[in-house]
């Protein structure tokens, strides 16, 4: 490695930019991924991404993103343009905005050479650009490929250059950024913590959750609150800086337990964990095993579930019943529901769910019938319209219908979320009795 000529400060680092290089980003065809896993480590270490951008391969746009961001955060990350192609300008452009000279470091040549040389390969003259190195910058070792990064220390401020290909990006910044970073980061890391609500809408958790988490943020250490709205599925991201994982677990302990009295049992997730894994920690404690009839979902309720490993444990059978008739031959339907109430309606919901226990000899049964769209609604049946049901044991049942929003992926993806939902809250409610009453 190449020593660093430039003394830097101590000034911890606390606040970065990332600037993503190419201009297959700025198509619809690539998106810029890199930056969410630097994101992602940087805020392990208590560095707070400020802003990112995105800029084609072109030097003036680059120097611009280059010198705005120096002016405004400790640390700057650039990652892409460090080909050996004409149109990979980020080592040459960088140089220029520190005002550093490039010079050919003769190491790097020779480990190019010998990288080609494995393959039985002559090195193209055009890999030389990758051995340029901007005076004063330590080179970072790209074991993946031929494009070194660079680590540059200007006027107490860090660049940091990593080539874009996310298989050397990561391994790069994992193993020879991190540690750097540590050593010059506040000692204090950012922790997070995210509380998941399902069947409530952003405004409703926002009403429930506001007071709380306001009077957290005021707080000292604080608590920050994000909340992530998707159909169906709030999310509270709530994170804290502290100097270790247990000072931090305490004060999230107490926001996310101030949180979950105020969200009931809306709430499905304090602990990161999803509505399929709580669902299925759920059957598992109570020792019950489900069966789930499904027309609309076509087997996503079941998927769901068996996404969980561990989930044999607790899953019996998910029968797909999409036709009438095989409503009716495989869940054993009467047809005289289907005829008096429609394909879609919550007894049709109740008599799958029901067949669907018995198939499968299973404790719960659940049962999905709807209209996904985009034909097939009627003014009373509208699409989006999805009838889903759990039958218990001793007749614990419970039945809804719902309305959801969306398209027809999204309301297939809505409904499985509803039918999870419905099984949780039965499973909260019976709070163990269901085990008492499961099939011997
Ligand atoms: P480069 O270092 O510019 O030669 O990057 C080469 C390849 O890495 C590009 O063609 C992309 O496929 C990928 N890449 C570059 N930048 C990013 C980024 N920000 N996120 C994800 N992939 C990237
Ligand atoms: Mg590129």
């Amino acid at each position: 490695m190449t020593p660093t000529t430039t003394p830097h400060s101590d000034r911890p680092l606390s606040t970065a930019e990332i600037v993503a290089v190419g201009t297959e980003l700025l198509t619809p065809f690539r998106s810029d991924t890199n930056s969410l896993f630097l994101t992602a480590g940087l805020n392990e270490l208590g560095i707070v991404v400020r802003r990112k951008s995105i800029v084609g391969d072109d030097g003036e746009d680059l120097a611009a993103a280059v010198r705005s961001a120096l002016a405004r955060v400790d640390l700057v990350v650039i990652c892409g343009g460090l080909g050996p192609t004409e149109d990979d300008l980020t080592r040459e452009t960088v140089a220029g905005v520190l005002e550093r000279p490039l010079r050919e470091d003769a190491a790097i040549v020779e480990r190019l050479r010998a990288r080609f040389a494995r393959r039985g390969w002559e090195m193209p003259e055009n890999n030389r650009r990758q051995a340029r190195v901007p005076a004063g910058a330590v080179v970072l070792d790209n074991p993946r490929g031929t494009a070194p990064g660079l680590w540059l220390e200007h006027d107490g401020r860090v660049v940091v250059l990593l080539p874009g290909p996310p298989r050397e990006l990561e391994p790069m910044f994992t193993g020879l950024i991190e540690g750097r970073l540590a050593a010059r980061a506040t000692g204090e890391r950012l922790y997070r913590r995210v509380l998941r609500v399902a069947g409530r809408g952003e405004s409703h958790v926002e009403e429930r959750a506001q007071p709380v988490y306001e009077r957290w943020r005021r707080a000292d250490p604080a608590v920050e609150t994000t909340v992530l709205a998707s159909p169906g599925l709030v999310e509270l991201h709530l994170s804290t800086r502290a100097g270790s994982a247990s000072a931090a677990a305490a004060v999230l302990d107490g926001a996310a337990g101030e949180l979950a009295e105020a969200l009931g049992e809306h709430l499905f997730s304090a602990d990161g964990r999803s509505l399929p894994e709580v669902v299925g920690a759920l059957l598992a404690r109570d020792g019950l095993r489900v069966a789930v009839g499904e027309s609309c979902t076509g087997g996503l309720v079941t998927a769901r579930l068996v996404d969980v490993p561990g989930s044999s444990g607790y899953v019996e059978a998910g029968v797909v019943a999409y036709s009438n008739a095989v409503k009716q031959a495989a869940l054993g339907v009467p047809g005289a529901v289907i005829e008096a109430h429609g394909a879609v309606s919550e007894p049709v919901a109740l008599a799958m769910a029901a067949g669907a226990r018995r198939v499968g000899d299973a404790d719960l049964g659940v049962g999905v019938t709807g209209v996904a769209g985009p034909g097939g609604g009627t003014d009373a049946k509208p699409v989006g319209t999805v009838c889903i049901a759990v039958v218990g044991p001793g007749g614990a049942e419970s039945a809804t219908t719902v309305r959801l929003p969306g398209d027809r992926a999204a309301i297939r993806g809505q409904a499985a979320r509803v039918a999870l939902d419905l099984l949780r809250r039965s499973l909260l409610r019976s709070g163990g009795e269901l085990a008492g009453l499961r099939r011997g």
